[in-house]
Parts: structure tokens; sequence; C-alpha cells
């Protein structure tokens, strides 16, 4: 039956939900409070990274690949499929990407790994420092999207193809079945209305969220200026350093020797949560990070501690033509610590999606896709 469905939030999580509604032919209507979104979807690295992600939630990153690849064709924005690389330049780094290899060897991820030569590896990126290289883990899975252009342009496209319509510069004040305020006082009535509002935890149904295992997390990050003569990074590159945030490793035997290392090593890297990556985005500039600082550890304000520390982590396992900064800036999140996201149901016909933390990009359209099939069969309270 076709359904009036509000969704509150423009970011990456309330766009997946209004494309999964439209697709069913709901009549949809998209609240964002600012001009155009500016969250946490515009403000990260673009990495759709299904290798991060553990065996239990692999499948819906996969299914969120497939719809990204669908909508990028769809809609003609830009996105580059062309994969990872995870980078050895320690003998422990190298013992763990092996040992992850074979543990996949008969798994689905399996067919799409493959364990890269220092050469092979040259052939995928150029940027690789060769000092002390090992070799790679390579991965076929993952793509680079622009957040910002996508998520700007992500709207049009529901509006072209969908009839989707769009209230930027409206915040919703306060919701209830059947019905939303904005800010100004304007009441609209709907049967569906699902908020999709990121780290704000604060305005509606601030009670959902008093005893989740939610955490905010405030990451840094740096972009350098196009790069020269058209030259290209090639695939997405992960450090050693990666192999401790990704919970997908930690089925390694092998990470307990790196994890000790590293905080013997170089325990600055522990206070800041900084492992580092970098991709290339459609004008050549190159994204790097990132750090994460939770909690009450948030302030307003960027550390340079943080960006030479994620400089000088860089500079011992990639090289770039030119490491001239453009920008640099933050983000904030709202994680679920004990789980990929957040669904709640806290009265009829109303929904709440966050808690996605550092891998929204990654699995927006999966979870999304997941929740309205069984909001299709049922609408029932679920927690993940
Ligand atoms: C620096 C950084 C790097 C990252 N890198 C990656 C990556 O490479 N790959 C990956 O998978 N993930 C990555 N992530 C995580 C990903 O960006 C987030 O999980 C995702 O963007 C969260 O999306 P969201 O829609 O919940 O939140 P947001 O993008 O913050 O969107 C929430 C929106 O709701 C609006 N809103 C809030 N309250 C209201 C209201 N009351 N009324 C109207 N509008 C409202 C806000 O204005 C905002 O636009 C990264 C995050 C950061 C910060």
């Amino acid at each position: 039956m076709k359904e009036r469905v509000a969704i509150v939030g423009a970011g990456i999580v309330g766009l997946a939900h209004a494309w999964s509604a439209a697709e069913r032919g709901h009549e949809v209507t998209v609240y964002e409070r600012t001009k155009v979104a500016s969250g946490a979807s515009i403000r990260n690295f673009g990495m759709v990274w299904p290798i991060g992600q553990p065996a239990a939630t692999r499948g819906l990153a996969l299914l969120s690949r497939e719809r990204w690849l669908t909508l990028t064709q769809e809609s003609r924005i830009w996105a580059n499929p062309y994969g990872s690389l995870h980078l050895a330049h320690r003998a422990d780094e190298w013992s763990v990407l092996q040992e992850y290899y074979e543990l996949q060897r008969n798994t689905e991820l399996g067919t799409h790994l493959k364990l890269l030569s220092c050469e092979e590896a040259f052939e995928r990126s150029p940027g690789i420092n060769p000092v002390g290289f090992l070799g790679a883990l390579d991965c076929d899975l993952e793509i680079c999207v622009n957040p910002t252009e996508t998520i700007r342009k992500v709207p049009g496209w529901l509006m072209d193809r969908y009839e989707v319509q769009f209230k930027f510069e409206t915040a919703v004040a306060e919701v209830a079945t059947g019905r939303l305020k904005t800010a100004t006082g304007q009441l609209d009535s709907f049967d569906r209305i699902v908020i999709c509002s990121g780290h704000d935890l604060e305005t509606l149904y601030p009670e959902q969220f008093v005893d989740l295992p939610l955490k905010k997390c405030k990451l840094q990050m740096l972009r350098t200026v196009s790069q020269p003569n058209q030259w290209k990074l090639g695939a997405h590159l992960a450090s050693g350093l990666t192999l401790r945030h990704y919970e997908s490793f930690q089925e390694c035997s092998s990470l307990a020797a790196l994890v000790q290392r590293i905080a013997a090593e170089t325990p600055e890297l522990n206070r800041f949560g900084i492992h580092v990556m970098a991709s290339q985005d459609n004008h050549g500039r190159v994204v790097l990070g990132d750090s994460h600082e939770y909690g009450d550890e948030i302030e307003p304000f960027d550390s340079m501690e943080i960006d030479q520390l994620i400089l000088r982590e860089l500079q011992k396992i990639i090289r770039l033509p030119s490491w001239d900064l453009e920008r640099r800036w933050h983000g904030i999140y709202a994680k679920n610590t004990g789980g990929a996201f957040v669904s709640l149901a806290p009265e009829a016909g109303v929904y709440i999606c966050t808690g996605l933390g550092g891998a929204g990009m990654t699995m927006s359209f999966g979870v999304a896709e997941h929740l309205w099939r069984q909001w299709d069969n049922a609408a029932t309270e679920v927690l993940v």
C-alpha cells in the first residue's frame, strides 16, 4: 500500500531510506535542517569498504555495494570501483595479511582477495613507498566516491527519478505517531516517519538513546591539492595500522603481536586513535586520514599534533608527487559500540536509524534496504 513517508536528515542514512521507500512506490518527503547536508556524510573518506566488515555484517555491506553501483550508474555520479590495497611495511603486518588471506580462502570474500608481491602491488598503485615494503593484500570490492558531491547530487536524482520531495533549511522539532512539527511550527501528516539525524541525539526522542552503547567520535582529515600531471594513486591504500582498527582482522591470532608493538613503539597513535589511509577523488586530490577521539575527549578545535602524526605515518607508507595540502577538517559520527547500527521504533509508525559509526558510507544502502524489507512484513521494534 502506498504510504506517505517522512525522512528526517539528508545524510547518507536518510538518503538510503528515501531511496528504499521511493522504490516501493511510497510518497517520500525528506526534511534537512541545513541548506545542503553538512554532516558526517559529506566529510568522510568516501570509501565503500566491505573488507572492513566482519563476517556477520559482510552480507549487508555487499548488498550496499551493489546498490552503490546501481545508483552511481543510473545517476551518472562519479565512483571508482578500483578496490583496495592493505600495505605491509613491517613483518608483523605481513603476517596478519597472510593469515587473513588463508582464513578467507574458502569464503565468498576469499574470491575477491589476492596476496601481491611488491612488483605486483606497484602495478596497482605507484603511490606505495618502496622503502621497507614487503607486499600487499589486494581486494577488488572497495569503491571510492566523492562524498561531498555525491551527497549533494543524490537529492536531485531522487527528485527526478522518484519525485521525492526535499525540504532543506527545515529543522524537525517534534515527531509523534502520524505527524511531525517543524521548528517554525508547521504540522505535516505522514503514515511513517524515519529519523536519520546522525549524531544529533539530543533533539528527537533523546530518552531513547540514554541506555544505549552509543558513542560520539570525532575524526580529523586532510586533502592534498590535485596531483600534478594527472598522476593516479590507483587503489585505495590502507596501512598496517589499519589492521588494528577494522573488526574484520580481529579473527587473526597474529594481530596481537602487531597491536603490542604499536602500543610500545608509538603510543601517541593509540592516544588519538590514529590509523592511516589514502584515496584519490575525481579531481585528482588525495584524501588523507584519520584519527578517532571519543565522547568527552571531543573538542571543537582541531589539533595540529594529530594532523602531523597522520602525515608522519602516511609518509612512511606512501609517496605522492605533491604533499601540498588544500584542506583540513573534522567530522563527527555516532557509533553503536554494541552492534553495526541502531534501529528503534519509539512509537507506532516512527522509526530511528543511526549509530553506523565509521561504516555509514559502506553500510547505509544495505541497512536501509534490510530494514524496509522487515517493515514490508511487520512494523516491529528492532534493536541490532
Ligand atoms: C571523517 C570521517 C570519515 C569517514 N570515512 C568513512 C568512510 O570512508 N567509509 C564509511 O563507510 N564511512 C565513513 N565515515 C562514517 C560515515 O560518514 C557516517 O557513518 C555517516 O555519514 C553517518 O550518516 P548519517 O546520515 O547518520 O549522519 P549525517 O551525515 O551527520 O546526517 C545527519 C543529517 O541529519 C540532519 N538533521 C539532524 N537533526 C535534524 C532535525 N531535527 N531536523 C532536520 N534535519 C536534521 C543533519 O543536519 C544532517 O545533515 C566517516 C565519518 C567521518 C566523520
